[in-house]
Order: C-alpha cells, then structure tokens, then sequence
C-alpha cells in the first residue's frame, strides 16, 4: 500500500541565520508559537550552529549585533541578542567588552534561538531533491524528498545558505588534501599537532587570513605558503557610506535596476563583504610574517600576484604549479595540505530545484528570476510559491547574500507573502 506524504503549508530548507528568523518572524506575526503539522524545518546538520566548521577562537562577527536574527524586524522580539544576553546573565559584562561578540558566542545566540523551534525542526535530514506533483497538465504541489521521506507543500522557502566556491584546478582532488574552509575545523582536527606539515593556503578574504593564522598557532613546526593573485590581503572597506549598501533601501533601490547595472553595482561594492580582512586580522598577519624574519626562521611565506594553473598530486605531496601574470615567470609550490579560503558562491539555480527547472524563468544570465518579495518567477502552469531566503544578492544587491544585515528584515517580507 502506497502511503501519501505528509502535508505541511510551508516547507522551508536549511536551519541556519535565515531558516531561524524565518521561524522567529512566523511565530510574531501569528502572536502565538508555530503550529505543528503547519510549517516544517529541514537541516541536514544535528543540530543548530552557526558554520561550526570554522568556529576559531579569537574571531568576532563583523557586523552591528543590533542586526541579530530579529531586531531590525521587531525590537520587542523575545529572540534578541540582548534577550540571549540577559537570560545568560551577561548584559552587563557584555557591555564592558569593548569589541564586537566572539563568533563562538554568536553561534551560541543562533543555537540558543533555535532551540525554541525544537518542535518544528528535523535535524540529520538532508534535502536531496524536490520533484513537481503533476495533475491535469499542472504542477500543483511539491514533494520534497530527505535522507528519511517524502513530504508535501504548495510553500517551499530555500534557506540554504551559500555553496562552498571551489577553483576549478581542485574540483577533482582527493578533499582530505585539499580542505575549503568550509570544512576547515573536523579535517584540520585530525592531524598531529607537532608534526612539519607545510600548508599552502589559497586567497586573500576573511577565511584565508583566519586560517592562516590558526596554522600557524596550531602546529608550531608548520610552514605556510600564503598565495594571492593579487598584491596580498587588504583590509576590507569599512567605511560607512559604502557599508549603506546592507541597508534596507538598497534593495528596493537595487532590484529594480537591469542586469548589467546590478552588475556593476556588485562590482562596486563587493570589497565592503569580500576578498578583504579586517584590521586585527591584518596586524596579526603581519606580525606572524615580520617575527619570521627577525628569528631567520620564517614560517609564513607570501607569495603575491600568483596564478596556479594547475595541481598535480603525488602520494605525499600536491604540487601548485603557477605564474605570475605581469612577469609570466613559472614556479611551483609544494604542500602536505591545500587550504582554500576561496569563499562561497550563490549557484544560479539552487541545486534542490534542479528538477523544477522546466517551470523556472531564467535571466540572461541563465540564473532564477527573484521578484521583489524573494518568490521565483514560474511558468503560469506552475501553482506552488517557491522562495528564495539569503539566495538573492544578483537580484536583490550585496545585503541579501552572506551577511546577518538583513536576515531580519527579508524574514518579514516572507512572512507576509507566505500567509
Ligand atoms: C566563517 C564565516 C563567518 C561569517 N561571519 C559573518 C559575520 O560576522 N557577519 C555577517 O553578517 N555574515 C557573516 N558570514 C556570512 C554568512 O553567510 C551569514 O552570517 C549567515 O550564516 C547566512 O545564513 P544562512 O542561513 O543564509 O546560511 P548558512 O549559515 O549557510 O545556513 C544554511 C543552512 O542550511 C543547511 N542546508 C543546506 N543545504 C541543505 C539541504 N539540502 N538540506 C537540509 N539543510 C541544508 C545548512 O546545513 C545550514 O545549516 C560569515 C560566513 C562565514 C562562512
């Protein structure tokens, strides 16, 4: 006998920043905790955690902690940072601390906000495709299918997060070689801390900085090789008026503009989130490469405006073959292990709705077409709302691809096209 799946009005992938203040944002508007059996939540990890991969002591957020999963939204949330603070005791403490919150501590205020949405999520249960339910010519409601069933919905929100971005020379190398930091900390956690491994860490953001750092501190008779195709790290663009570009008026501003103007928008703002540290990071970079110099036992290489056009891999070693673009002299480095802090990308077309694709528009650029209020445009044969949260920053500007800023806000706007 055929069993039918279970039925919910919403069905919303991925349990992180965006999926939780999607649930704090329902259960507001609905003055009352969710209802069972009405919205489900579906995370592939065991449990709620902000990308625990690379939680490393000694890093902060870089944003304002008024933009949490809820404030800019509704001030008088029970789901604050400050409400987190004060039923951990530590509002008053916290406000001596003169720097921003660690990311430990703000994984701890994701978690802890999850947790009250217990009963709506199913944790270890993997989205791995959603395939159109067909009726008369129509496409009438979704299966979602998981690692553990089937389900039903006409509302499906992706909250799935960024893709990993990884440089096409590494796509077909052995992944306990060469670690993106997406899966930094359980790799890395493996190896004989004494031991003189040689690293080579690709790219010149946020994680590539972080990650060298945490080598060097973390295996005392390591080398790295520090490799940029630039001039090296930057300190990313902290000024304010650049920094309007997460504000709420943007994306109104931006989403209206054609194509080829988000793109040179993106283009111009980009080094406010990407391919830049901030300045502690920079400071302690430096000093790590300055100390190697003064004890004549450098431990940290750089290795600036460097290609690598290819990766070849013996049994113990992977070698980068690279050139420099100016001079077009040809080198290579060798490593034990390749770090890539090549950051995270957003895919044109979310990989779950592969399936879905006949009944999607596409731009020029072949990716989804995101209306204003995050629902993807669809063949008029095709009933269900499909949404995107935290999977738009083509459409909708910097602000709505990987940051807190605006979490809150488009969480609200969901909430209100959904029911
Ligand atoms: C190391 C790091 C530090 C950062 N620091 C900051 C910062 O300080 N400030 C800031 O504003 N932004 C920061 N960001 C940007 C980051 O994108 C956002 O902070 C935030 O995590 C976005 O939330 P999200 O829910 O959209 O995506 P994610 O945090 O990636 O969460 C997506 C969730 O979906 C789940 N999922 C994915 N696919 C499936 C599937 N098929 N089935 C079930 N579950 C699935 C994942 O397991 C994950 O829990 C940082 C990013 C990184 C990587």
């Amino acid at each position: 006998m055929q069993v039918t799946p279970d039925y919910y009005d919403m069905i919303n992938i991925g349990f992180g920043p965006a999926g939780i203040a999607l649930a704090c944002a329902l259960e507001e508007a609905a003055h009352q905790p969710l209802t069972t059996g009405q919205c489900l939540f579906l995370e592939k990890n065991s449990h709620c955690a902000w990308h625990p991969e690379f939680l490393l002591d000694g890093t902060d957020i870089n944003h304002h902690l008024l933009r949490d999963l809820v404030t800019p939204r509704n001030p008088q949330s029970r789901h604050s940072f400050a409400m987190y603070l004060k039923e951990h005791g530590r509002l008053y403490q916290f406000g001596l601390l003169g720097r921003p919150a660690s990311r430990n501590e703000w994984s701890d205020y994701v978690a802890w906000v999850g947790k009250a949405f217990a009963p709506y999520v199913h944790y270890d249960e993997q989205v791995l495709e959603i395939r159109p339910a067909i009726e008369d010519g129509r496409v009438e409601q979704l299966l979602v299918v998981t690692t553990k069933g089937h389900y039903l919905t006409r509302n499906l929100v992706l909250s799935t997060g960024s893709t990993a971005n990884i440089p096409r020379q590494f796509a077909k190398l052995s992944r306990t070689r060469v670690i993106h930091t997406s899966h930094y900390l359980s790799s890395i956690s493996e190896l004989e801390p004494q031991a003189p491994w040689s690293f080579a860490v690709v790219g010149s953001g946020q994680s590539a900085g972080e990650s060298t750092v945490d080598l060097l501190r973390r295996f005392p008779n390591a080398r790295v090789t520090s490799i940029h195709r630039s001039s090296g790290f930057k300190i990313a663009q902290l000024g304010q008026f650049p920094n309007q570009a997460f504000h709420p008026e943007r994306v109104t501003y931006f989403h209206k503009l054609g194509q080829a103007e988000k793109a040179m928008i993106l283009e111009e703002v980009k080094s406010t989130n990407y391919s830049g540290i901030d300045v502690d990071e920079s400071q302690a970079l430096y000093s790590l490469f300055y100390e190697g110099l003064v004890s004549q036992k450098p431990r940290l290489e750089l290795k600036v405006f460097t290609h690598i056009e290819s990766v070849s891999q013996d049994q113990a070693t992977l070698t980068l073959h690279t050139c420099d673009p100016y001079t077009r002299e040809c080198d290579s480095v060798s490593a034990d292990y390749v770090i890539l802090g090549t950051g995270y990308q957003q895919d044109y077309v979310p990989a779950p709705l592969a399936q879905l694709q006949p009944w999607l528009t596409l731009g020029n650029d072949n990716g989804v077409l995101v209306e204003q209020n995050y629902r993807l445009t669809t063949a008029p044969n095709f009933k269900p709302a499909v949404y995107v949260n935290g999977l738009s920053e083509r459409s909708h500007g910097i602000g709505e691809g990987q940051s807190f800023s605006l979490l809150a806000m488009r969480a609200g706007i969901l909430t209100h096209s959904l029911f």
